[in-house]
């Protein structure tokens, strides 16, 4: 199965949504791991759409499903979903977002646009082998690769760019 992440939106976000959902739960049968009930609405809660989501706001939208449910709680829940590759941090916004190909484990170029908040996945294979090319110049062992670029997306030029009907 492909992801076509070519035009952002519109898209179908509950076949979105349920494709990623059903995928991370076959995902961690192979993996013979557990998607508990937390981490399951966690998941669900981070692809509700393609925002970046902050864990203080996970909680408060936890609290009604899991009224025991503890920051704590909510963290190793999300250390859990990162580890198994089925989110992304967006470390400049200090929040989360769904990846859009959990099968595998991969270094992200992530487009933020600063109007509507949407986080686009891209794997930009071309640009991490330059910039891994830069790295053994520089003699750099790097540990995590994610470059995260703050913009307008595509949809939003557009609609800036369509005059308002009268
Ligand atoms: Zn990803
Ligand atoms: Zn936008």
């Amino acid at each position: 199965m492909t992801n076509s992440t070519e035009h952002p939106a519109p898209h179908n976000h509950s076949l979105c949504i349920n494709t990623a959902l059903t995928l991370a739960a076959q995902l961690c049968i192979e993996r013979g791991v557990q998607l508990t009930a937390i981490r399951q609405q966690v998941l669900e809660l981070i692809w509700a759409d393609h925002h970046a989501v902050k864990a203080y706001d996970l909680l408060e939208r936890i609290k009604p499903l899991q009224s025991s449910a503890k920051p704590a709680t909510i963290y190793r829940a999300l250390d859990f979903l990162r580890e198994q590759g089925f989110i992304h941090r967006v470390e400049s916004l200090n929040a989360f977002v769904g990846c859009t190909d959990l099968r595998s484990i991969h270094e992200q170029l992530l487009l933020i646009c600063k109007q509507c908040e949407n986080v686009e996945e891209r794997h930009a294979d071309s640009v991490m082998q330059a910039l891994r090319q830069e790295f053994a110049l520089a003699g750099f062992t790097a540990h995590h690769q994610a470059i995260e670029i703050h913009g307008i997306c595509a949809t939003c030029t557009q609609s800036n760019n369509t005059p308002p009907l009268n």
